[in-house]
């Protein structure tokens, strides 16, 4: 007989078939005639209970049957009399795949820490909450996919180690098979990188925005999803080392038009979660966060408040709040600020566009009045920057007076500055950190437990 998921056999509700399910134990209760386990299998939020007549199975087997302990259950579905769930499972034959020993399985009593959890993420997984938020992450990657699909974008792969930096804030880690103990050296006693596995150095990639760019000049419009990684040491709960990006790139698009498309997705996502995952939402809601499934449907209901930086210096300016990084026309906005704009100020999610261009990327198109680029960071309640994107200089010599003015090397760039020269168009396109979605669909407070094993400074566990 094959096995039913229990996601599948919770919809079909046909009292009378016999099934065969597989899945762990949750919990066992009962009283000396009758045993009630509740099985999960991971498809979904719910449990299948199982009733179990002691008469009918030998003692011992019903003992080991413990939270965290692997079944396989064969059975007849029958009608519920419990509240909550349509049909239970009549137990005629109990397999125990895998026991789960309750003197050392950590995960007994219900309501762990997420601190506790998180330094057992191995296990972590078989809990409700991890469950329903990886559930989600995998809906929204799928909607992802299906949204760019359905517009015709196509999908690239970036390459993951670089020589590049793309970003400019030399927040890399290094990628190289010398010995860091005895490696090769120069006559001037630095490091001989021409001796390193590609002959030159390399790092991981902060962002495939730079090798986007070049293929949307051909396919027009693309988008990459892959991993990238950031040696910042900021430890905040919206900041992971090695985090997944969507970066879409477009050519013809304007800063608008960029806009547009942010605004477009960001409610395409959240509404596919609201109308696919409402099972984990509704469990999330009522366990974590009881704003969660309201604060989702206002995101998709309203209209995002655009306005520049400037603007938004000024309403920070004269708000009269003392915040902790200081304020003043050229800083860069820190999750305080963004907050203060989105929830207090406007009461929707934000965009923020034209830049000082010291605070930003080298790549960015510079307006006329020389000190702004048409830079558009999309602002949304309890995360912050969820998007960063720009119109990029698509100009020649403006992009070759920009690296100059940065001191960077324009022959390392030869390859970008290319494009530039040879049928060039005005093109936009943003990064979307992934993390940073599903924690605010998931409403998840640290970065941390909406990935399956973070990378942060000091932990790479597991
Ligand atoms: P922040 O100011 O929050 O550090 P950033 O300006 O460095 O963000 P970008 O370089 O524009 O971010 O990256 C694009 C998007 O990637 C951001 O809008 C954010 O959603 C996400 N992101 C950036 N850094 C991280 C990180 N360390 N961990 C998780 N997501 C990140
Ligand atoms: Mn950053």
């Amino acid at each position: 007989m094959q096995r039913t998921k229990i996601i599948d056999l919770l919809r079909s509700e046909e009292i009378g078939l016999k099934v065969r399910v597989m899945g762990w134990v949750r919990t066992r209760r009962g009283n000396k005639n009758i045993a009630f386990i509740a099985l999960n299998d991971g498809s979904t939020i719910h449990h299948l209970q199982i009733v179990a007549e002691l008469e009918k199975f030998d003692e011992e087997t019903i003992k080991r049957i413990t939270t965290g302990c692997a079944l396989q259950v064969e059975g007849r579905l029958v009608e519920s009399p419990a509240k909550g769930q349509p049909v239970e499972l009549a137990a005629e034959k109990i397999e125990i795949l895998g026991e789960a020993n309750p003197e050392s399985y950590p995960l007994q009593k219900k309501g762990h820490s997420l601190e506790f959890l998180r330094s057992i993420a191995h296990l972590r997984p078989r809990t409700n909450t991890f469950g329903a938020v990886l559930r989600i992450r995998h809906a929204l990657a799928f909607a992802i996919h299906k949204f760019f699909n359905d517009k015709g974008f196509v999908y690239v792969n970036t390459p993951i180690i670089t020589a590049t930096d793309a970003e400019g804030a030399g927040e890399m880690f290094r990628v190289t098979t010398l010995d860091i103990n005895h490696p090769p050296r120069k006559p001037d006693g630095g490091v001989d990188f021409s001796k390193d596995f590609f002959g030159r150095e390399t790092n991981l990639t902060v962002s495939g925005q730079l090798e986007a760019e070049l293929v949307a000049l051909a396919l027009s419009q693309v988008y990459t999803f892959g991993p990238t990684f950031r040696a910042e040491n900021s430890n905040t709960p919206r900041h992971l080392a090695e985090f997944w990006m969507i970066e879409p790139e477009m050519a013809f698009y304007d800063i608008n038009e960029n806009m547009d498309l942010a605004e477009e997705f960001l409610k395409y996502l959240i509404s596919y979660t609201l109308e696919h995952c409402m099972d984990d939402l509704k469990f999330l809601n009522r366990m974590c966060d009881e704003d969660l499934i309201n604060r989702l449907e206002n995101v998709v209901q309203s209209k995002f408040e655009r306005l520049t930086y400037t603007e938004a210096m000024t309403i920070l300016e004269s708000s009269g709040l003392k915040f902790e990084f200081p304020l003043g026309w050229g800083n860069d906005l820190q999750a305080e600020h963004e907050r203060y704009l989105v929830e207090k100020h406007f009461g929707r999610p934000v965009i923020l566009t034209d830049y000082p261009k010291n605070i930003k990327a080298f790549y960015m198109k510079q307006n006329h009045d020389g000190k702004t680029v048409r830079a558009m960071d999309v602002l949304f309640p309890r995360i912050g920057e969820i998007i960063g994107g720009s119109q990029r200089e698509e100009n020649l010599e403006a992009l070759l007076d920009r690296i100059h003015e940065l001191g960077m090397n324009e022959k390392e760039l030869w390859w970008y500055i290319d494009s530039r020269r040879f049928g060039t168009v005005p093109h936009s396109g943003f990064g979307l950190g992934f993390e940073r979605l599903v924690q605010f669909v998931t409403g998840m407070s640290n970065i941390r437990d909406v990935i399956p094993f973070p990378r942060t400074p000091q932990n790479a566990e597991f």
